[in-house]
């Protein structure tokens, strides 16, 4: 339906969000609840982050996904937060009661149902997380608590890497960027959480031929949603799995939140959000 002057106001928060794939899913889950509502892309600036905020929940906004650069900033304005959020130290869903803000973290949600359909045994898996931003935080957070023990870290900046074991997950073993191809040979499900590989970035490139056949790879990009690194695991001859489901996971929740109601059955959600990303 088309949306009235009642139709409940939520959106994406980002700097830049025009990339976002965010509003053609929530349009799509929208109109096929019949909801009268609208879901709108917020370009704003870091400097006016909270105030924007503050702004829009006083306009009657329900809620806000949040992008980069704005997910720690989100937590910290929040009122309450979830426990899984302030773990992360990081929120990528804002709902207001009012002028209540409460923060959450979805991304965690959305990468463990991304991996479902690879049916993983988390208890045997060797898991190796590259990268250590607010993505990484997320997904090893996701890991620890579907019981992996056993957990790489390798990232870049390894001083960051460190804050990231210290706070989340102090067992986890920590490895050089320049060391990452020798320890492939030992895990069994390899995770990129950098932003290597992203349209217009570099490759995040790997020596596929030491990963052991049977492990899976998991690549949080979804644009494009065919990156180098996927390609290599799948050359090899493994599970690659790209980021777009985790993209569908953490809005399911949001769009829950906001809209009062479960997101609706569209069999063919991913297949048309593949076609949009083809022909953009
Ligand atoms: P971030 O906080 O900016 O972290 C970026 C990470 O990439 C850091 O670990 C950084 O390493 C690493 N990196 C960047 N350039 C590099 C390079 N040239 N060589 C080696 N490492 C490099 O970003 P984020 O929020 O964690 O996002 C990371 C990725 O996850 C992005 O691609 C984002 O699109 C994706 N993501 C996907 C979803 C989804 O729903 N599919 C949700 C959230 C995020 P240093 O620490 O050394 O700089």
């Amino acid at each position: 339906m088309i949306p009235t002057g009642a139709a409940r106001l939520a959106g994406v928060a980002g700097d830049p969000v025009s990339h976002s794939l965010s509003p053609i899913l929530m349009r799509l889950w929208i109109e096929a609840a019949g909801l009268d509502a609208q879901y709108a892309p917020f370009p704003i600036a870091p400097e006016h982050f909270d105030r924007a905020v503050i702004g829009l929940a006083r306009a009657g906004c329900v809620g806000l996904n949040v992008t980069l650069p704005h997910k720690e900033a989100a937590l910290e304005l929040a009122d309450t937060a979830t426990a899984s959020a302030r773990a992360v130290g990081a929120a990528n869903l804002l709902t207001m009661k009012g002028m209540e803000i409460h923060a959450d973290n979805t991304d965690i949600a959305g990468f463990l149902y991304a991996l479902e359909p690879a049916n993983i045994n988390y208890d045997r898996a060797k898991a190796l997380v590259l990268g250590a931003g607010g993505a990484a935080r997320a997904l090893v957070y996701a890991l620890l608590t579907v019981g992996v023990t056993d957990l790489a870290l390798c990232n870049r900046n390894l001083t960051r890497a460190e804050g990231l074991a210290r706070d989340l997950a102090p067992g986890a073993s920590l490895i050089p960027w320049e060391a990452r191809d020798d320890v492939l040979a030992d895990r069994t499900l390899i995770i990129n959480a950098t932003s290597l590989g992203l349209k217009g970035r570099k490759e995040l490139t790997l020596d596929w031929d030491r990963v052991s056949p049977g492990s899976i790879a998991f690549d949080s990009v979804y644009t494009p949603l065919k990156t180098g690194f996927l390609t290599g695991a799948a050359t090899r001859g493994l599970t690659a799995i790209d980021g777009l489901d985790m993209l569908i996971g953490q809005a399911r929740p949001s769009f829950e939140a906001f809209y009062g109601q479960p997101v609706p059955a569209l069999p063919d959600l991913r297949g048309q959000l593949v076609r949009y990303l083809e022909a953009s």
